[in-house]
């Protein structure tokens, strides 16, 4: 909306500035009699102030008074609240006094200022609570990811630590087995040595099956040994049972 050349001073924003303008313009919108912005309709003296329609019939009521015991009906005068000057009515009383239709656009103007201003203090002070409220997690984050950091950083270093003891404790172990198995590889590869190694195989399975059957052997005979033990005991406790 583009603001008339009195309201320009409208136009600085909402922040302190614009604050100030609106109370001054305020001022200039205030009504003489009822003390308040002007109430539309406004009216305009011949000595160009201002005032709400209401509050001039009002001022006017009592000539109107005076007139009606004088027989003038519809006619009578006031002093402006503001001056001092007189002001004649015509026939007309208030009616007969033009509209400043200027002063009430401005006061349109400046409703729709206030609650503009009002809405944009509401938006700002939303706004600084978001802020405030992002500001508060992000300190929360922040401080979540330094732990977190601390806690992986020190799971890192006893990692590695366990590693570096697993390589110098098994790291020479692992050197001779490789080169044992590079010595058992490089053996394979000479000649009659996979015939050697198949020869070898059988003899252990042969040596691991006697060795089975010899152990089954034994068992059986301490077996039998038992029994035999077994059986002379009870003779004896049988014939000792007899002598008593
Ligand atoms: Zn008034
Ligand atoms: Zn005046």
């Amino acid at each position: 909306m583009s603001l008339p050349p009195e309201l320009s001073c409208l136009q600085v924003g909402a922040g302190a500035e614009g604050e100030a303008a609106l109370a001054t313009l305020e001022k200039q919108l205030i009504c003489p009699i009822c003390l308040e912005l002007f109430n539309k309709p406004v009216v305009i003296l011949p000595c160009q102030h201002n005032l709400c329609r209401k509050c001039a019939n009002e001022l006017y009521q009592p000539s109107l008074f005076q007139a009606r015991t004088t027989m003038q009906v519809n006619s009578g005068r006031f002093r402006c609240p503001s001056c001092r000057q007189e002001v004649v009515l015509d026939r007309h009383g208030v009616y007969g006094l033009p509209r400043n239709l200027l002063v009430e656009n401005i006061i349109d103007v400046y409703k729709q200022e206030v609650i503009n201003n009002s809405k944009a203090e509401n938006c700002k002070t939303q706004k600084q609570s978001v802020c405030e409220k992002f500001d508060r997690v992000f300190l929360i984050l922040e401080e979540r990811r330094k732990v977190m950091t601390q806690q992986i950083s020190s799971e890192q270093e006893e990692k590695t630590s366990h590693a570096q003891s697993l390589v110098r404790r098994y790291g020479d172990s692992v050197e001779a087995n490789s080169k044992l198995v590079e010595r058992a590889v490089s053996s394979m590869e000479e000649p009659d040595m996979a015939a050697f190694v198949q020869f070898c195989k059988m003899f252990l399975k042969n040596q691991f099956c006697k060795m089975f059957l010899k152990n089954q052997w034994c068992k059986m005979f301490l077996k039998k040994q038992w029994w035999k033990r077994s059986l002379k005991n009870q003779w004896w406790k049988r014939s000792l049972k007899n002598q008593w």
